[in-house]
């Protein structure tokens, strides 16, 4: 078991990528926080997770939210004693070109992307820190950490922005065994990317099929999505990563969409 007794704290954890990542850290031994915005799906995916014989627990919260985070991270190391892997993989997507997006919207994105991953980095970096026991940060960024596409400026921009704060993560917390690195895939059919499908076509102007054909798997070397599994498996390298070598680092899991 490649995570026996640690405690992972996963954000947007009650659905696709996030849910997934949880379930793969239950099976190498760790002890499961599902944060969420969603708090009935939270309960439930909590729930799903302690059927199988893992511990889990469940906790609302919105990751824009200071003191909710704050609160979060405390209730998790109040009931599992520590935090030893933050997944900060919370995550919306807005579908508009730049010209009809309203700023509310792009405050929103930037909200949940990188004020979610600022504050739930910094709660469990003081916890880190304090327990003197090292740790592992992963930020849940995209193949958009490094490509550009139409209709997706919030996003972009706040996935190139998670790179930064990584390294930055990476530099301050090297002294204290903590590590922080980035995870980019490409297309996943989870319900995020499902809900773009339509949305897509009706502003390309094409079909929902040619959005998946000729948008979203175009530059991949086989066409095909990126697996949930695939994602796991990276988190998990990641999180079980035993020394300072893996830090500072982001990794594009996409068929070849992108090869940087
Ligand atoms: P999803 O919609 O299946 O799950 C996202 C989860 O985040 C949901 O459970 C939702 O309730 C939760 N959430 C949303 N806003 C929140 C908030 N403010 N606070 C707390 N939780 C919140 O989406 P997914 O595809 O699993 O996406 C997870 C992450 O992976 C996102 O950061 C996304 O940008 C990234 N990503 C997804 C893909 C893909 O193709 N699906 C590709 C690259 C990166």
């Amino acid at each position: 078991m490649k995570l026996k007794d640690k405690v992972a704290f996963i954000t947007g954890a009650a659905s696709g990528i996030g849910r997934e990542i949880a379930h793969c850290y239950a099976r190498e031994g760790a002890r499961i926080v599902i944060a969420d915005l969603n708090g009935k799906a939270a309960d439930e995916a909590a729930a799903a997770l302690v059927a199988t014989g893992a511990q889990a627990i469940a906790v609302a919260v919105d990751v824009g939210d200071e003191a909710q985070v704050d609160a979060a991270m405390d209730r998790a190391v109040e009931h599992f004693g520590a935090i030893d892997i933050l997944v900060s993989n919370a995550g919306v997507q807005i579908v508009k070109p730049v010209d009809a997006l309203s700023f509310e919207e792009w405050k929103r994105m930037l909200a949940i992307h990188l004020d979610g991953a600022f504050l739930t980095t910094r709660a469990a970096l003081r916890h880190m820190y304090a327990a003197g026991r090292g740790g592992s940060i992963l930020y849940m960024g995209s193949v958009h950490s490094k490509e550009a596409s139409l209709l997706k400026a919030p996003y972009v921009t706040a996935k190139h922005g998670l790179i930064g704060l990584a390294k930055v993560v990476a530099k301050e917390g090297a002294s204290h065994g903590v590590r922080a690195n980035v995870i980019c895939p490409g297309f996943v059919r989870t319900p995020l990317v499902d809900k773009q499908i339509p949305e897509q076509a009706a502003t390309l102007g094409i079909s929902e099929e040619d959005v998946i054909r000729k948008v979203m798997l175009k530059e991949t070397v086989d066409g095909e999505f990126t697996t949930l599994e695939d994602v796991a498996q990276v988190a998990l390298l990641f999180a079980a990563f035993p020394s300072n070598a893996l830090t500072g680092q982001s990794l594009v899991v996409s068929h070849g969409w992108n090869m940087q």
